[in-house]
């Protein structure tokens, strides 16, 4: 087995917007980075595969801290990837009669909390929904980002940080090795293994398929195989951005990436979830040897359009599909912390999972703690 000589100070695994962040900050430290992916290329999967919001605090009526902690963070994500951010559009949160956690008053008390700009939306929007299941429309300041240039940006900040990069390399084990850690990794076939002084699981849904590869104790994390339809919108709704709450409803929000939106349900994205136990679920297995259940889009545009009927002109031009992990303790008010975990069953040893991309600060900031 061939072995790499200089030690790093840090070993990040996984190249999604998490881990390519903590490289970097880690890198302008001082440190000798090494970073590596198991994909061809960076942010290929949740950090792709998701809505694409630049959450200020709206989605959030029930959970005041995370609500807090986007409406703080949203200024700083916008300032610091300005190249990447959409906002040459406009955004609603409608909030349903029925069936809804929260009623308008609620929803705008808690939005004068957070002080979250707000305001009626305008007549001519508010005429699109259905006002017998649409109690008000509100007009808020929500941003959508640009994958694809949150990559190329990502890639020049690692390049410019001097952080060493190895892509189609799969961390496969990690083990105490004196004061460091020992990584074993596969590339491109190969057996190799080096060592740091700290290590970051930054590998979103595969964090405990690598705690449990290395026998260590996993972490209670719940996780859910979701779609997003991705739709070409009539012209009507193509400059918008909705988002019905808060309970089993809808959003429909711009996706840059693809010059698409993405249409996703709160009953009908999920096609599965499952809490994490010894083994791969039958689920996770299906999602990785690439096999797709049958789309719910038929679903998800039949309830979303008796709220909104401009919808039942959308048409489906594909379907993103991604495994997105939660804390299971989040379920219940629907809150979104971040997951920094040390010394995970191996002395700096982190486990590190944002539930939302401005959180990456939150994660930063534990991070300078270390
Ligand atoms: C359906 C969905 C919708 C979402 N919507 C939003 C939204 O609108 N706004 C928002 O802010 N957040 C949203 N999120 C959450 C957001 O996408 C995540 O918080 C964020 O992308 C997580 O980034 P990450 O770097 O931790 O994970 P990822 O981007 O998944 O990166 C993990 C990386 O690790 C790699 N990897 C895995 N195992 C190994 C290994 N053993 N060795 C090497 N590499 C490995 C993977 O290939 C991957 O590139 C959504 C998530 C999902 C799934």
């Amino acid at each position: 087995m061939a072995e790499k000589n200089a030690p790093y100070h840090a070993i990040i695994v996984g190249g999604g917007f998490y881990g390519c962040s903590l490289a970097v900050a880690l890198a302008r430290q001082g440190g000798k980075v090494l970073l590596c992916e198991q994909e061809e290329s960076l942010l290929t999967r949740a950090s792709f595969n998701n809505q694409a919001r630049v959450h200020n605090g709206y989605h959030y009526p029930r959970s005041v801290l995370t609500a807090l902690r986007s409406r703080v963070n949203f200024p700083r994500w916008v300032s610091a990837y300005r190249g990447c951010v959409v906002d040459d559009f406009e955004k609603y949160y409608a909030i349903a009669r029925r069936f809804s956690k929260v009623s308008a008053q609620q929803f705008r008390s808690m939005m004068r909390r957070i002080d979250a700009p707000l305001e009626p939306a305008p007549k001519h929007v508010t005429k699109l929904f259905n006002s017998a299941l649409i109690e008000q429309v509100f007009s808020v300041r929500e941003f959508a980002f640009d994958a694809v240039k949150l990559r190329a940006m990502m890639e020049a900040d690692l390049k410019e940080a001097g952080v060493e990069v190895m892509y189609r390399t799969r961390a496969v084990k990690l083990a105490q090795d004196g004061s460091s850690i020992r990584v074993s990794l596969l590339h491109d076939g190969h057996e190799t293994a080096t060592s740091a002084t700290h290590v970051f699981n930054c590998t979103y849904s595969h964090i405990n398929e690598l705690l449990a590869a290395s026998g260590l104790p996993l972490i209670r994390l719940k996780h859910e195989l979701a779609e997003m339809a991705l739709v070409e919108v009539p012209e009507m709704l193509r400059n918008l951005g909705i988002t019905v709450m808060c309970g089993p409803f809808f959003s429909c929000m711009p996706f840059p990436a693809r010059r698409l939106h993405t249409l996703s349900h709160v009953r009908y994205t999920p096609h599965g979830s499952w809490q994490e136990t010894e083994r791969a679920s039958p689920e996770l297995r299906d999602f990785l040897n690439h096999k797709r259940p049958a789309s719910h889009y038929p679903y998800m545009l039949a309830d979303s359009q008796r709220y909104l009927p401009a919808l039942s002109e959308c048409r489906l031009v594909d379907s993103l599909w991604e495994i997105k992990t939660v804390l299971p303790q989040t379920e219940e008010c629907d809150s979104r912390p971040i997951l920094f975990k040390s010394d995970s069953g191996l002395k700096n040893l982190h486990c590190v999972m944002g539930a939302k991309i401005d959180n990456i600060f939150d994660a930063l900031a534990e991070c300078a703690h270390l």
